[in-house]
């Protein structure tokens, strides 16, 4: 019986699909023997997929990443294979939108902030008065799968929306597609929605922004490095940070240093949350549901 070797949780009907098409599900994604053996595997994070795993993969035929980015599959070594790959960005993109109006939002409301203080007893209201969204310009960098969708979501604030994406004139109804130094100009709340690659690697620097700033990541924590966000608290370029991805992330349990730069972020106006942007119920049932669909259409041919 063929072999896929589950290297993420998914829905009970992807399950009860593969099981269908005469697969043997594998949770064992760390034995050489199962990933001999394998024809299709499904990833999150926990694999990396480069040249000598899939050499190791005699039998494979597909991958399909439960999530939105592909960069942790070496792509064109897979494609001199044969092997197909896909990934499901349409299916997280809603979950990761809804997290960056959540941190938009209780930043300008003080709204973490406060309700800490409220648990210590403290009933502070002058220093927690809010700043509106309406009005504001917000600069999205960006725009694919989650940058369209947190643009749609911040329509109806009444805020200006501008956008920048190197590799497309953006289209939008109510989006301005903007060069990335006009972004830089005007821009009081910036958010980072690009994959994490060469020349986006620590693409945030506060001082090339015209004015002081709220910063949101949720693409990658590369993006923009905590040395660089702690030193544009310091300069007094970021008002506040909203962040869900950090560059040390994937070193927990955290070192002396990182947990140095967490302390120092508490003295600001800095949510972090622990890279759950797109760690929704509901995106779980929607990415499976759509690398399903790309399976039916690009191997079993339905
Ligand atoms: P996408 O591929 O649909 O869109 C990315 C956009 O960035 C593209 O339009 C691309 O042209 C643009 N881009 C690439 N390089 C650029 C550059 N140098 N400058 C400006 N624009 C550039 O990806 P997506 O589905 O919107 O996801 C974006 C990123 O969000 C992912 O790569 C991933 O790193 C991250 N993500 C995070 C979570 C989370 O839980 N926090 C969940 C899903 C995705």
């Amino acid at each position: 019986m063929p072999k896929v070797i589950l290297a993420a949780s998914i829905s009970e009907s992807f399950q009860q699909f593969l099981i269908s098409k005469n697969y043997e599900l594998d949770m064992k994604y760390n034995n050489p023997d199962s990933i001999a053996q394998a024809e299709g595997i499904i990833t999150s994070t926990k694999l990396i997929i480069n040249k000598d795993f899939i050499n190791q993969a005699k039998n494979l035929t597909w991958i399909a990443r439960l999530g939105s980015g592909l960069e942790i599959i070496d792509t064109e070594y897979a494609a001199s294979k044969n092997i197909f790959c896909c990934s499901s960005p349409a299916g997280i993109a809603n979950a990761v939108a809804e997290h960056v109006i959540a941190l938009i939002i209780n930043l300008q409301k003080n709204i973490v902030k406060s309700a800490r203080q409220v648990q210590q007893y403290l009933w502070i209201r002058e220093e927690n008065r809010g700043v509106e969204l309406e009005g504001k310009t917000i600069g999205i960098i960006g725009f694919g799968h989650i940058g369209i969708k947190v643009a749609e979501k911040l329509s109806v604030f009444g805020c200006n929306i501008i956008a920048y994406d190197k590799y497309k004139i953006i289209q939008h109804p109510f989006v301005k597609n903007v060069s990335l130094q006009e972004l830089y100009l005007h821009s009081d709340i910036v958010s980072f929605h690009v994959p994490l690659t060469a020349e986006t690697n620590n693409y945030y620097n506060a001082d090339l922004f015209a004015k002081p700033h709220v910063v949101i990541n949720t693409s990658r924590g590369k993006v923009a490095y905590t040395e660089a966000i702690i030193k544009g608290f310091q300069s007094n370029q970021i008002i506040a940070a909203g962040l869900d991805v950090l560059d040390f992330e994937n070193e927990y349990p955290f070192s002396v240093q990182n947990i140095a730069q967490l302390a120092s972020l508490k003295n600001y106006n800095c949510i972090i949350t622990p890279h759950i942007a797109g760690y929704s119920f509901n995106a779980i049932q929607k990415m499976c549901a759509e690398l399903q669909k790309k399976l039916e259409l690009c191997i079993f041919n339905e």
